[in-house]
């Protein structure tokens, strides 16, 4: 049996509200709750305590047939009028149910009315003398039973903010360091009096030779000399298993646990907590050894092949230079046996710029052919690389008078 609850009724005669359940006469006018009366539970629950509340008789309250008003099941007999309690008299929910049916049916005649079903829904609602806080479906029949609004809230616990500077500060030197990168590419531009040209040109020769190499196989041509055993690669081998200890977590039944569902109306102004059992588990910790594979790392041995192989390779080079404007390339004499493999050239100037500042840059062959020493000429430098700028309508390098 769930615990008692001591419920509300409103007397209709003078208004008065929030008369306790166990009160049958109204304390503002002295009538007794009738007919008419409602039980409602208050907002706050006066709970009935555990030994009073055995007194308390669990019948609903019937009402008189001759003066309306509503006794308790423990009276025979009427406290207003003395009339005897009969097999005809309806008790509280038979009651509530008659007046129910009879509201509805006063409702179809007023269709004519203009009221929408959904007014009309409300209207029937606000009769029991209940609010929105109720379903509306509250049956009266025997024991209403208003259904438990779940009460547990649950808040969630805060932490503290604490800012990382860490990942602040990594990205401040990443923009740094890509701000220097930009700088460094943009081209600047100066305005360079020519002290020098320089240039170099190197071509490569190439000689075809025997040389020793080795491999997993021999490609063609190759003349195998000897073969050793070599690693190869290293793979993991399991060696053994190490016998560990991890805690895993259960979960056990402990029991069961009462939990308020909602609230039963006892018709006689008082209200019975309905409850129900559920179980109760909780978790714990067990200690579980298992076997954990350990692995090592061992070599994998294959043939490797020595072997001699004709190939080209790099043998000198015929370089020339000069701080001239008359460049050329030097003499190549092959012998057997060998061939010119790549011919590299670059161009140089050095110079002032307006702050009397050296710079040594490279410039395109065409834009250092086109300049002459003591000449001052407008570039763009970026990364020791030069570019002339032109003058848009001559075609001429900038020149100063
Ligand atoms: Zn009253
Ligand atoms: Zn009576």
């Amino acid at each position: 049996m769930g615990r008692l609850i001591e419920g509300l009724w409103d007397c209709c005669h003078c208004g008065t509200t929030g008369i306790g359940g166990s009160k049958r006469e109204c304390p503002g006018c002295g009538k007794p709750r009738d007919e008419n009366t409602v039980f409602y539970m208050g907002e706050k629950k006066k709970y009935v305590p555990k030994m009073a509340a055995k007194k308390v008789n669990r019948n609903p309250d019937w009402v008189c047939g001759y003066c309306g008003s509503l006794n308790s099941d423990n009276s025979s007999d009427c406290t207003s009028c003395g009339c005897t309690r009969g097999g005809e008299n309806l008790d509280y929910f038979e009651n509530r149910g008659k007046k129910v049916q009879a509201e509805r049916a006063k409702e179809a005649t007023n269709e004519d009315e203009e009221e929408s079903e959904d007014a009309k829904a409300e209207s029937s609602e606000q009769s029991y003398g209940y609010t929105s806080d109720f379903d509306s479906s509250v049956s009266f029949g025997s024991g209403g039973v208003i259904p438990y609004r779940d009460e547990v809230t649950v808040k969630p616990m805060r932490k503290p903010a604490m800012i990382n500077f860490k990942p602040i500060a990594i990205a401040l030197a990443v923009i740094l360091l890509i701000a220097g990168l930009v700088y460094l590419f943009i081209p600047k531009e100066k305005e360079v009096t020519i002290t020098s040209t320089l240039w170099e040109r190197v071509i490569t020769i190439e000689e075809y030779k025997t040389v020793r190499e080795n491999d997993w196989s021999v490609p063609h041509g190759g003349r195998l000399q000897y073969t050793r055993q070599e690693i190869s690669h290293y793979q993991n081998v399991l060696d053994h298993y190490e016998t560990k200890t991890r805690q895993v977590a259960k979960q056990r039944y402990v029991g069961t646990e009462e939990v308020v569902t909602g609230h039963r109306d006892l018709g006689n102004g008082y209200f019975e907590e309905i409850t129900s059992s559920r179980p109760v588990y909780e978790t714990y910790y067990e200690t579980e050894t298992y076997q954990d594979p350990v692995y090592r790392s061992e070599p994998v041995y294959r043939t490797k092949y020595y072997y001699d192989i004709e190939r080209w390779v790099y043998c000198r080079s015929v370089s020339t230079s000069g701080n001239d404007q008359s460049p050329y390339w030097g003499e190549v004499r092959l012998a057997a046996k060998e061939r010119e493999s790549s011919r590299a050239e670059q161009y140089w100037i050095t110079g002032l710029d307006e702050k009397e500042k050296e710079l040594k840059v490279t410039l395109s062959y065409s834009d250092w052919s086109s300049i002459r020493v003591g000449q001052v000429v407008r570039m763009k430098v970026s990364l020791g690389h030069g570019e002339l700028i032109r003058d848009e309508k001559t075609e001429e390098v900038y020149e100063q008078e």
